[in-house]
């Protein structure tokens, strides 16, 4: 096991061992390259001084690299809902940074450009670190950094351009192999008086949302806001504000600043750690629960799975992308239970899921057509997937969920 990435304790405890499992984020072209990709182990663990869970293991870090976020495939910024949400956490980031009219904003994590383009509408000066960021954004004038962000590209940055009054990320340090060097650099590039806001997913919400598919090796770090104060703690930031979103499964954003909170900021964090210690979030006792459950949804699903294929009608998966190729394979369900996964991304299609082999096609394939059971994958929309498939297909099909607890899904 390795040591805590947050306080370097060796007294890391087991929580579950999910078995080696395929890493999800990308497709192959055959499907006998995909059931021959590499595995890797995956379970969680929890400090004993710190508190933080992450993964047990580093086995799966240089692989990540390679094969993912080598070739980061932009997928978030694609819903309605999702823009909208953006732009309402950008006003908050704005007001509580008190930023202005051609101030520099760090974004980390900036996939494809979307969020910088919002700063830029905005008048202000986006600064973009992702090592798979677009390279032609440099020639809209963004002043990008292709590479991983952390204490020693941030002091470069602050060396050359001074220290900014904000810095916002979203979904990104829970990805950080050394997320204390990502807070450093966050500590590293702030203004006295400035804030980050960072959104992670949350692990209460993600475990009450059943989430057990995102917590493959993409994720090293599943984030409390007791452990999140710690490691901010470590390189003297403070957490001034913290506020769950509906985003991914359920997140957490925290705002934080070098400055201790002023008069009643910080309530709410205080109150959210509190309940946390309640829940035992802390230690083993908090999570033993969720895990026996993951456990027995395993074999549980997979066995009412066979039964239904058994009957001799046809299962297809909904959704191929990381959450939902994680989940085939976290049950097991390979090609003799569920042949086909329908996936709606331009470019998946004819490609095969690493692990079970599953190929993805599309909505309108005649071989997805013929299913009797549609089993939801994509841990969001899963109404608007029923609702859409309905009105072409009638209701002579049943849909299954596993979000947020295994179902069928009546709409
Ligand atoms: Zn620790």
């Amino acid at each position: 096991m390795v040591q805590c990435r947050n306080c370097r304790s060796a007294g890391l405890s087991l929580l579950y061992d999910f078995g080696r499992l395929p890493l999800g984020g990308y497709l192959l072209p055959t499907a006998a390259l995909a059931r021959q990709a590499p595995t890797f182990a995956n379970a969680l663990a929890i400090c004993g001084a710190c508190g933080l869970v992450q993964q047990a293991s580093d086995s799966a870090r240089e692989a990540l690299v390679e094969l993912v976020y080598s070739n980061y495939q932009p997928t978030y910024s694609m819903s309605a809902a999702v823009r909208a949400y953006q732009e309402s956490l950008l006003d908050t980031a704005v007001r509580l940074s008190g930023v202005q009219s051609g101030d520099a904003v760090i974004e980390i994590g900036s996939n494809d450009g979307y969020v910088l383009g919002l700063l830029k509408h905005r008048s202000l000066a986006p600064v973009g670190f992702d090592p798979s960021i677009d390279p032609a954004l440099a020639r809209s004038g963004y002043r990008i950094f292709r590479e991983y962000f952390g204490a020693a590209s941030a002091r470069r940055y602050a060396g050359a351009h001074g220290t900014v009054k904000l810095v916002i990320s979203r979904h990104t340090l829970e990805h950080a192999f050394e997320p204390v060097d990502f807070v450093e650099g966050i500590a590293a590039v702030l203004a006295p008086e400035g804030v980050a806001v960072l959104e992670v997913p949350y692990l209460q919400l993600q475990m009450m949302n059943n989430q057990f598919q995102s917590m493959g090796v993409q994720h090293v770090c599943f984030f409390t806001l007791g452990s999140l104060s710690d490691m901010f703690g470590r390189v003297g930031l403070r957490v001034r504000d913290a506020w769950f979103c509906q985003m991914d499964g359920g997140s957490v954003v925290v705002c934080a600043g070098t400055r201790p909170p002023a008069g009643a900021d910080g309530g709410r964090a205080a109150q959210i750690e509190s309940v946390e210690q309640i829940l035992r979030l802390h230690e083993p006792a908090g999570f033993g629960q969720f895990f026996a459950e993951v456990a027995r949804q395993r074999t549980e699903i997979r066995g009412l799975t066979a039964q239904f294929a058994g009957t001799g009608r046809r299962i297809v998966a909904y959704g191929a992308g990381g959450k939902g190729q994680a989940l085939l394979n976290l049950l097991g369900l390979d090609t003799q239970l569920i042949p086909y996964v329908i996936d709606d991304t331009p470019g998946y299609m004819g490609k095969y899921v690493p692990g079970v082999g599953t190929e993805v096609v599309a909505r309108d394939d005649p071989r997805a057509g013929e299913a009797g059971m549609v089993l939801i994958t994509a841990p969001t929309h899963i109404r608007e997937i029923v609702e859409r498939d309905r009105e072409t297909r009638g209701r002579d099909r049943l849909y299954v969920a596993t979000v947020p607890r295994f179902h069928i899904v009546d709409v």
